[in-house]
């Protein structure tokens, strides 16, 4: 029993990213924002309440800006967000509508405000594009903003909290995440969110153990509570008694030990127990994660995400900007190969600037290289800056979304027209790189033996491939459950494509989400893949359990796989034949599949 005699509670939620932390809760303040009440407002008062809306959305737009500045270079992903939540706080829907609705209907801007959202709201939520089911979200942080201001509360300042806590909110903003000071900030609980929500990728990325969708947390535990924070599992215990607090410490300090002795492997090679290396290497979207991937063992960068430099700003950035960070990525990394994939606009990484909001399927629209190929003048740019920047390192170019062999062909001669033009002005670059296509559309498989021709390498995309070929929103949680890696279909798909890598002499990759889950990594090791990439944080774990396999068993163990017919059947058969060496790493329970 705790000082105060209260009973031990005990929460069970989503664990999102593993570790354990003890510590006071910090419950981010949202008082005054979801209690609103209608008044009526006089006639002669309407200039007042309007100016007195229009001021709140001044008030909150310096903030953001403040935020955006003060926001570090690392977490620029967030910046993006937050400039797309100042484009919102002016939006016609929400500010107009606002406006009008006090106007109209001489009610107070509070009143005003909640209404036009929870319109919003309803409309975006039940909408089938992540992109537009995002903005919903981003609409409530945007409201939510605007309305402390209005009801004078005081801020969630995370920046300002000067102990060490474990943030409890419904959900946190991108505004508020961007804020989190890692020496503070020991863990987080929300009501809301997944596995692969903003907070849930935030956390992982920080390291920081994290619980998610509790639904009721922010009602049951109070401030400066103490709690526990088992990520790995999603145990939340409130008011913990002598009993658990020596358990959770003492399953911490295993954790810990554990994680620390995997990590400490990481910089040892990926050899199977019968002799064949693999490379892993590292998933980057910044080139400041080079550093992660340096220091978790990365034999190289698998996969360099080069969208993030053209999302949220106001114009795309220039050949030098990106010659720039490109150059940095390659010298930090020479010897070892930095794999940068270009342009992979729209889709589930769509800018409102630069994605038509009619489309109806923006995943089946003008992405990654549909887009370059019809703006020429962007994709050259960008394939200037790849050229030049593999003089300084060992660079390899990889084109997404192919889905058939003439994109691959256009995509070349537009690389070897870059190459012309910077050979005619005397430019220092180097034309002898890898060409890789990422076999992320069905079409793409089944054509594989005709692309071999033109690729130097394939690297699967297994985020997109299990999307098409099972035709299941990567990013729609009411059809998470059919989002299977082990559905049969896509076994046999990732079996095409080994046979056709095999038959062709073309370099076999992995860089979608399913290449960090050392889960499947039997089954990829059997299929023959010569190197994956992931989320740096993975690669000493998947590099351990590569370490205890052999991959002539597990080439036979495929064979079982691909007898098999349903997505369990194949998750017992892994779970059977390797649970003790899987057992060995720490997964968080998302991330464990069963
Ligand atoms: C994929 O689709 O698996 C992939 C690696 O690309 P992205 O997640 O950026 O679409
Ligand atoms: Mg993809």
């Amino acid at each position: 029993m705790s000082d105060n005699d209260t009973l031990e509670i005990m929460l069970k939620g989503i664990g999102a990213s593993s570790g354990i932390c003890i510590g006071k809760a910090y419950l981010v303040d949202k008082e005054g924002v979801n209690v609103v009440k209608k008044y009526s407002i006089t006639e002669a008062d309407l200039e007042n309440e309007k100016n007195r809306f229009k001021t709140a959305v001044k008030k909150a737009t310096d903030e953001l800006h403040a935020i955006i500045e003060e926001t570090p270079e690392d977490f620029q992903e967030h910046a993006n967000i937050l400039e797309i939540h100042l484009v919102l706080l002016r939006d016609k829907m929400l500010y107009g509508k606002a406006l009008e609705t006090i106007e109209k209907e001489w009610v107070n801007a509070e009143w005003a405000l909640k209404k036009v959202v929870s319109k919003l709201q309803g409309m975006f939520k039940n909408m089938s594009e992540v992109y537009l089911r995002e903005r919903a979200a981003d609409i409530v942080h945007v409201s939510d903003h605007i309305m402390r201001n209005l009801v004078g509360a005081e801020h969630a300042n995370i920046k300002d909290i000067d102990k060490r806590v474990i943030l409890v909110a419904d959900d946190l903003s991108p505004a508020e995440t961007s804020q989190i000071q890692l020496e503070q900030i020991m863990g987080f609980v929300t009501d809301l969110g997944g596995a692969t929500s903003h907070t849930g990728i935030i956390a992982r990325t920080l390291e920081i153990p994290a619980v998610l969708g509790l639904d009721n947390a922010t009602e049951t535990i109070s401030n400066d509570d103490v709690i526990i924070v088992d990520g790995t599992t999603g145990e939340v215990v409130i008011h913990p008694d002598e009993e658990t607090l020596v358990k959770f410490v003492e399953r911490r300090i295993k954790y810990e030990a554990h994680r620390a002795a995997i990590v400490r492997g990481g910089y040892l090679p990926a050899n199977t127990a019968d002799g064949i290396t693999l490379q892993i290497m590292g998933n980057i979207g910044l080139p400041e994660e080079v550093v992660s991937v340096k220091n978790y063992g990365g034999d190289g960068i698998g996969l360099y995400r080069t969208e993030f430099q053209y999302l949220g700003h106001s114009r795309f950035p220039t050949e030098e900007q990106l010659f720039d960070k490109y150059r940095d990525v390659a010298e930090v990394m020479a010897p070892k190969p930095v794999t940068i994939r270009t342009l992979d606009i729209n889709g589930d990484k769509a800018v409102a600037r630069h994605s038509d909001p009619t489309e109806k399927n923006p995943a089946l629209g003008l992405r990654g290289i549909r887009y370059c190929l019809k703006k020429t003048e962007v994709f050259k740019t960008q394939l200037r800056a790849i050229l030049r920047a593999a003089a300084f390192g060992n660079i390899r170019i990889l084109f997404p979304m192919i889905s058939s062999l003439d994109e691959i062909i256009e995509a070349k001669k537009m690389l070897d027209q870059a190459a012309y033009s910077l050979e005619k002005e005397d430019a220092e670059f180097d034309k002898n790189i890898g060409i890789g296509v990422m076999i992320e559309v069905p079409s793409a498989v089944i054509m594989a033996d005709v692309i071999a021709c033109e690729a130097d390498f394939f690297s699967i995309g297994t985020n997109d491939l299990i999307q098409y070929t099972l035709a299941v929103d990567r990013g729609n949680r009411h059809v998470s459950h059919l989002y299977q890696p082990l559905h049969p279909a896509i076994m046999r798909m990732l079996r095409r494509v080994s046979d056709v890598a095999r038959d062709t002499g073309v370099k076999l990759f992995m860089c979608g989400e399913m290449a960090g889950n050392p889960v499947y990594v039997p089954i990829l090791l059997g299929l023959g893949m010569d190197e994956l990439s992931m989320n740096p944080r993975s690669i000493p774990a998947v590099k351990r359990v590569i370490r205890s396999l052999k991959t002539g068993e597990t080439r036979d163990f495929v064979e079982d796989v691909l007898r098999e017919t349903t997505s369990e059947g194949i998750m017992k058969l892994v779970w059977d034949a390797y649970g003790d060496i899987l057992s060995n790493v720490q997964l968080a329970e998302a991330e464990r599949g069963k």
